[in-house]
């Protein structure tokens, strides 16, 4: 037997950050036994389905370079076949066309609450033997489900789970207007696509009593499920918007990599020793779904810029380079020049928690006047002793021919001399003139990717500014 997996998202909005942790599980199981893993967008709830949610779903998924087997499936599209399942099954004298109006159902309601039983559906249209006056009548195919007994499945990741079908009511196959629903489509679905196994969210175990007696009924083999604990927030409380981005493309924008996101959701419910950092060759040989704990996996934001930051560390710089150019233009930097931004790289690669934080900290390079300056550090720093140092280093740099390391290094100790001064006493006014701020990489660094026509040009603007604001100031 093939194995066979399927991630079966609903396109009601953006890819949930716990959908693709579902997905991710499809993907790695399915390598992991060599099998196959399909997507089922699950689209038969025409009010809520949009285009754009399933065009976030493939981009959710593609920037996850989770790529499934296959084409898509779209579950619409199959509608004549769940459909003629249904028929089938009352054909096979397993469902029955329920007639019973809205105020019937709720009459029977509330004689079941009366009676202090659990409000269900009594099953009376299945006994039903006189169709005079009714017959024209809308009406609802019901499944017969089993009066007796219990639904009992060993799932892969919750264990045994059992459920009595007297708990179940007659479930609804195809409602009035026509349409098959959620229950039956996915039963069907998963049948003709082959499905061995389901790995889904364990806000569908309640489903799984449901579809287990429809296999049973249709005489087809019944799936293996896992279902996966949900994803909590810090407090407790199932994932949402409250805590924070909940959407997979939002991890993007937010500077993260995908293999840190992929990273950090396998260890979340998944475990192999003590080992926290994997690559995706890694977890694809490792991962079995019957190693996934029971509880739920609570979300934890710094842990994944940790992950987030080794992976940044450990990425080629040209992809890096790559990503960066998307998250400076995010920051209003049109065209950056390619270049520069491969120069730029090596610089933060080795602190950078995120490519946010990279994009914001180079943005410096990128930009014609970086004012306006800290005004603060200027006031700490920028000792009118110091500014005749800064004068002289100018020319000291402008008379380089040629702009390398051992060269810029005599400038500054020449400098520093002159004026009896440590680089300590020196450093931050010049980084402040480079980059506007007290804080980056180191100033020989940094002024061997501006160049000297750049380098020159800030810090005599800089010098310029610091006269004049002592000046102001005193
Ligand atoms: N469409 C369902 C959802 O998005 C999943 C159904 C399933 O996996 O069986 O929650």
């Amino acid at each position: 037997m093939t194995f066979r997996t399927r991630f079966a998202p609903s396109p009601t909005g953006f890819l949930h950050i716990g959908g693709a942790r579902t997905a991710l599980f499809c993907h790695l199981y399915a390598r992991h036994l060599g099998g196959e893993w399909l997507l089922r967008i699950e689209d038969t709830d025409q009010e809520r389905s949009t285009p754009e949610a399933v065009a976030a779903i493939f981009a959710g998924l593609n920037w996850l370079g989770l790529h499934p087997d296959g084409e898509p499936v779209f579950q619409s599209k199959n509608q004549a076949r769940h459909l003629a399942a249904a028929h089938q099954l009352l054909a096979m004298g397993k469902a029955y066309r329920c007639y019973c109006t809205r105020e019937e159902l709720e009459s029977m309601r509330s004689e079941q609450r009366e009676k202090k039983e659990k409000p269900r559906y009594d099953g009376r249209c299945a006994r039903r033997v006189d169709f005079s006056g009714i017959a024209d009548r809308p009406y609802v195919i019901r499944f017969k489900t089993p009066p007796e007994g219990k639904t009992t499945w060993e799932d892969l990741i919750q264990g045994s789970i059992s459920f009595a079908n007297t708990e179940l009511d007659d479930l609804i196959l195809v409602r009035s207007d026509g349409l098959p629903t959620y229950n039956l489509a996915v039963v069907v679905d998963d049948h003709d696509m082959g499905i061995t196994h389901v790995i889904r969210g364990e806000d569908h175990i309640s489903n799984t009593p449901r579809q287990i007696p429809l296999f049973q009924a249709l005489g087809w083999s019944v799936p293996l499920y896992a279902h996966m604990p949900l994803l909590h927030g810090a407090d407790g409380a199932k994932l949402s918007k409250r805590h924070g981005a909940v959407s997979v493309l939002n991890y993007r924008e937010n500077g993260f990599l995908p293999e840190a996101v992929n990273n950090y959701l396998v260890r979340l419910g998944w475990s192999h020793g003590e080992q926290e950092i994997f690559t995706m060759a890694e977890m694809e040989s490792l991962f079995d779904i019957r190693d996934v704990g029971r509880s739920a996996a609570i979300f934890n934001q710094s842990k994944l810029e940790w992950l987030n930051g080794h992976h940044i560390r450990s990425s080629r710089q040209d992809r890096l380079a790559v990503v960066l150019v998307d998250h400076l233009r995010l920051i209003g930097i049109e065209n950056p020049d390619l270049t520069l931004v491969a120069a730029v790289v090596p610089l933060f690669q080795e602190r950078a928690k995120t490519m946010v934080e990279m994009a914001e900290k180079a943005r410096f390079f990128f930009v014609e006047d970086v004012r306006p300056y800290d005004m603060k550090a200027i006031e700490k720093y920028c000792k009118p002793d110091l500014l005749p140092a800064l004068a002289h280093l100018i020319t000291e740099l402008a008379t380089l021919t040629e702009w390398q390391d051992s060269f810029l290094q005599a400038a500054f100790d020449r400098t520093l001399q002159a004026h009896d001064l440590k680089m300590g006493q020196l450093a931050q006014p010049v980084r402040i003139a480079l980059t506007g701020t007290p804080v980056s990489p180191g100033i020989h660094e940094v002024v061997l990717v501006l160049g000297q026509q750049k380098s020159l040009h800030r810090l005599q603007a800089g010098l310029a500014f610091f006269q004049e604001s002592i000046h102001g100031v005193s």
